[in-house]
């Protein structure tokens, strides 16, 4: 019994971590699962500071995606993003925080 309770304490999360991922990859959006949220992107995307608090940027564009908020993100002004590119240059892992706004945009 004991066994039992212990494998599903491991299994359940782990299918449920699955889920997830599986999810962000049928959206395209796999991506953001290598975001480690340094922020480094944000010092070089040039809303940041011209838009103040209303745009997410590039970081919060990656953790609203991850987190399935991107719509939200979007209706708060992540749209205002330019696709400029500077965010990519910028990242140490080549990630497009922009490319995840293209589904929205297409809709
Ligand atoms: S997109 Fe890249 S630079 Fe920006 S927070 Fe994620 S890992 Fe860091
Ligand atoms: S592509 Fe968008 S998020 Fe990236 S630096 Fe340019 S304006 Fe900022």
């Amino acid at each position: 019994m004991a066994e039992a309770f212990y494998a599903a304490c491991i299994l359940f999360p782990m299918a449920v971590l699955g889920w997830l991922v599986v999810r962000l990859v049928l959206r395209g959006s796999s991506q953001v699962l290598l975001c480690m949220e340094c922020e480094q992107c944000m010092g070089r995307c040039p809303l940041v500071t011209r838009k103040g608090p209303d745009f997410p940027g590039p970081r919060g564009i990656m953790v609203a995606a991850k987190a399935g908020r991107l719509q939200k993100a979007a209706e708060g002004g992540a749209l205002a993003c330019t696709n400029c590119g500077l965010c990519e240059k910028a990242c140490p892992r080549g990630l497009a925080p922009y490319q995840e706004l293209e589904v929205l945009r297409r809709k």
